[in-house]
């Protein structure tokens, strides 16, 4: 018997099929550009990350995921906006209004396997079966909100499954969100509820849109009503990696979370804090996200019996998102593969880490969530 966690890779290949447009990525086309910008949302990224799982891992990780069912879906999401994104892609899809979020036909179907691949890897958290359920999704879910699309999100995958565990008679349950970008959507669809413990770690970035993204994920955004105390932001300087993202752990996800006493932990894993998305100034390194998927897995055998599942979010600069997705692979399944040529550390890591801002950041947050929660 192996040492290691085995791994089980939820995935389906009509997700690769979303191909949002290129050329008008936040500006229209410029005359004095000679090209356009492609669409960061790019198919490569989720076939490199199944490409380095391939050769590293073994060869039977990889299960192919039925597309949610409506129903699944609809716990979620208004049937009304279901509807109409069905046949926005079925016309054509294009960008949405005037903000950066953009459907090919594709699109409908590629979001209805990504959450397909999520209630999968929740099933497979939810059972208890041996090893580490990561669910291959595309497109990413988490800006996703109840009524609409956000952030190249469309059906909101860690939603639809925190609530799939919700009805499988499953009393509680975190969402743990290290994408580099607040998880805007999965707040708003749980902020009036304590049955989902939110919590997000992102970049300070603030509106990039006042209709569709007027959510910022700051400090004073602690939920609403019976939900006031279960939304916990943590917003973080740019520049921080490895050592800040531990920290973070330390100080305020493992606290709130044991305190929680949740049934499953869902990871939103977003891969674009690493050192050069296009997308985020964080710097974490294969090696920082190899931590990330230690204290996944070591805080889910410490507060839900194991329960956990991983589903991916972002993560745009297409090389180093496999690299990095492979460290939390590597953290959550016990294991470290020496790569010909790249050995096991991360061939992007150029910048050092900025750690006293983080710590600035650090004690603000805990001083905000003090109010709630035992940090
Ligand atoms: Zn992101």
């Amino acid at each position: 018997m192996s040492h290691f966690n085995p791994l089980s890779v939820y995935w389906h290949p009509r997700t690769f099929d979303h191909a949002p447009p290129d050329g008008a990525f936040k500006h229209p086309s410029m005359p004095f550009l000679a090209v356009d910008e492609p669409h960061p949302d790019k198919p490569a990224r989720a076939r490199n990350i199944k490409q380095i799982i391939e050769a590293t891992f073994e060869t039977d990780v990889f299960q192919t995921a039925n597309p949610a069912p409506r129903s699944a879906i609809e716990r979620v999401h208004d049937p009304a906006y279901v509807s109409w994104l069905d046949e926005f892609a079925a016309n054509g899809g294009g960008y949405i209004d005037e903000t950066t979020t953009a459907a090919s036909e594709a699109t409908f179907d590629a979001a209805r396997h990504a959450a397909g691949t999520a209630l999968a890897a929740t099933e497979h958290a939810l059972e208890k079966r041996p090893g580490v359920p990561y669910a291959l999704a595309r497109p990413s879910g988490h800006h996703a909100q109840s009524d609409r699309a956000d952030g190249f999100c469309f059906l909101n995958n860690a939603g639809i499954a925190a609530q799939h565990a919700l009805k499988e008679g499953f009393d509680r349950v975190a969402v743990i969100d290290w994408d580099v970008h607040h998880g805007n959507g999965t707040q708003e669809i749980f902020e009036d509820r304590e049955d989902v413990l939110f919590m997000s770690i992102h970049n300070d970035h603030g509106a990039w849109d006042p209709t569709y993204h007027s959510q910022t994920g700051g400090l004073e955004e602690v939920g609403t009503d019976d939900g006031k105390g279960y939304t916990v932001n943590v917003p973080v300087p740019p520049g921080t990696g490895d050592q800040g993202y531990e920290l973070i752990f330390d100080r305020l996800i493992d606290p709130i979370v044991t305190a929680y006493k949740p049934d499953l932990l869902v990871y939103s894993a977003g891969q674009d804090p690493g050192p050069s998305d296009p997308l985020g100034r964080n710097v974490v390194t294969r090696v920082g996200f190899r931590t990330l998927g230690e204290r996944a897995r070591q805080l889910a055998e410490a507060t839900t019996d194991g329960r956990y599942l991983l589903i991916q979010e972002g993560g745009y600069q297409v090389s180093h998102l496999a690299f990095a997705t492979l460290g939390v692979l590597e953290g959550a399944t016990d294991r470290t593969f020496d790569l010909p040529t790249y050995g096991e550390s991360d061939p992007y890591a150029w910048l050092d880490e900025a750690i006293e801002p983080l710590e600035t950041a650090l004690e603000e947050a805990c001083d905000a969530h003090a109010e709630f929660w035992p940090v």
